[in-house]
């Protein structure tokens, strides 16, 4: 095993860029969508980094237009209009959107009950409630785009092992599998983890965990009706557990180059722990279990694609800075993903850490000062606090079998259908325009 030492300012991509504005450099530690998304929006501020990833990323053509990704994710993300807005910022929305499908109606309601809600785009004077894409396609534009960007050093293959803090720097130690298998280390200003739930970073500096298990297995995919999605959400809840049918574009469709209608809807289908392996191996049952739960809301789900299982913890980091590091993404909070809310939460994130870093560069200081982190910390909590909250009520409050609870909650939903005022402060909330 070989080890070596690589300074960032002496590693052989630093000066590859130009309009580098600032020497200092940010380390990032895991290429997800939100470690590749904030490398992204760093580099939009002028700001260089260098991003480690664990496994290997394809060779992606800026001329394959198809929806392969290294990512085996069947999952479809629903971006909210904030997300959209900072993709528009940095200039990646253009490349995304033609995947994209609008949300213009969301239907909320209960089966088995009386109680259901429904937004719609006209009445609250709306472009869109967001935008539903599949994470294959978001994944491999990210890529490309961070490929291409020369502000970004990107490193497959490296899995990160050890992180040490100076008084003026961090030190991450990787084992880097290429054709030799050796280990590496890097230095910079501040790290950056976005390495997932189970954050090694996180584990590497001690901060503990507060984590809830929901004895709930989310089964994802791709299913095919024989009616139009005409661009409406289906937000349904059952004994089970919530459920969602979103919007997909239909690339493969009818031959026609109108991706945005079309038949294909995106299924986050919740079940017990344990319970997931019929719904995975049996194509039949499946369907035949949407439609049970659906009814003919969606009209008859014809046909069902991959799926994938995830297994569903809230994983919230105990504190998200630690001297000049910071915790990410999912590393930071792990969330149901009942509402769609937790990558729209982290983008969010990245949008701030980078703006306020982007500034601290600007005036000449430290973009690693642990003051600064901490500030953007303290700027963040309310935000997160507010979505883990609002996950958590609609989790428990949609599956309590308490008869006076279920009555109570459809009457709500009425409520909410029927009063002023308030569907405006959800859609806001939901759209992620209001942190
Ligand atoms: C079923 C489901 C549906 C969802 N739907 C939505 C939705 O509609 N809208 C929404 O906003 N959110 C949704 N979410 C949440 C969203 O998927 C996550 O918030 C998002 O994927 C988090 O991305 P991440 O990059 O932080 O983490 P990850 O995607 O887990 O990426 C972490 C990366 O770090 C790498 N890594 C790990 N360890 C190391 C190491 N030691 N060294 C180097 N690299 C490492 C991994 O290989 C990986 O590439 C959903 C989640 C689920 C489970």
């Amino acid at each position: 095993m070989q080890n070596t030492d690589v300074n960032l300012s002496n590693a052989k991509n630093t000066f590859k860029n130009t309009k580098a504005i600032t020497e200092q450099q940010v380390l990032i530690a895991g290429g997800g969508h939100v470690g590749l998304s904030f490398a992204l929006l760093l580099a939009h501020h002028g700001i260089a980094s260098t991003l480690l990833e664990k496994n290997s990323y394809p060779t992606i053509s800026p001329n394959d237009d198809s929806n392969r990704s290294h990512y085996l994710d069947s999952r479809n993300t629903a971006l909210s209009r904030r997300t959209v807005q900072i993709y528009q910022e940095i200039g990646l929305w253009d490349e995304l959107q033609s995947h994209a499908c609008r949300i213009d109606a969301v239907q909320i309601s209960e089966q088995g009950s009386f109680g259901r809600a429904q937004l719609n785009k006209a009445e609250e004077r709306v472009e869109s409630f967001g935008q539903v894409m599949e994470n294959a396609w978001l994944g491999r534009k990210l890529l490309l785009a961070a490929q291409q960007e020369p502000l970004i050093t990107l490193i497959d293959n490296a899995n990160v092992i050890a992180v040490t803090q100076q008084a003026d720097g961090v030190t991450l130690s990787f084992n880097y599998y290429g054709e030799e298998e050796h280990e590496q280390q890097l230095q910079a200003s501040v790290l950056v983890a976005c390495d997932g739930r189970d954050s090694t970073v996180r584990q590497l500096l001690n901060i503990g965990t507060t984590t809830y298990d929901y004895e709930q297995t989310a089964i994802v995919g791709v299913v095919e009706t024989d009616k139009a999605h005409e661009h409406v959400a289906i937000e349904r809840f059952s004994p089970a557990g919530p459920l969602a049918v979103l919007p997909l574009t239909d690339p493969d469709g009818d031959g026609n180059d109108d991706y945005q209608n079309g038949y294909r809807r995106s299924v986050v289908w919740v079940c017990p722990k344990g319970e997931e392996n019929k719904y995975l191996a049996d194509d039949a049952h499946f369907l035949a279990t949407l439609q049970q739960a659906f009814g003919e809301r969606a009209g008859k789900f014809v046909a069902a694609g991959r799926r994938g299982a995830y297994p569903l913890t809230r994983v919230l980091a105990d504190k998200q800075v630690e001297g000049r590091c910071v915790i990410m993404g999912n590393a930071a909070h792990t969330l149901h993903p009942v509402a769609g809310q937790g990558f729209n939460l982290c983008m969010r994130d990245a949008h701030v850490l980078a703006q306020m870093m982007s500034a601290q560069v600007l005036k000449g200081e430290d973009i690693g000062n642990t003051q600064l982190l901490k500030r953007y910390e303290k700027a963040r909590l309310s935000d997160q606090k507010r979505v883990i909250r609002f996950c958590d009520a609609v989790v428990h409050g949609f599956t309590h079998p308490n008869p006076a609870i279920k009555l109570a909650r459809n009457v709500a939903l009425v409520a909410f259908d029927k009063l002023p005022n308030i569907k405006p402060l959800v859609a806001n909330y939901a759209m992620g325009l209001k942190s």
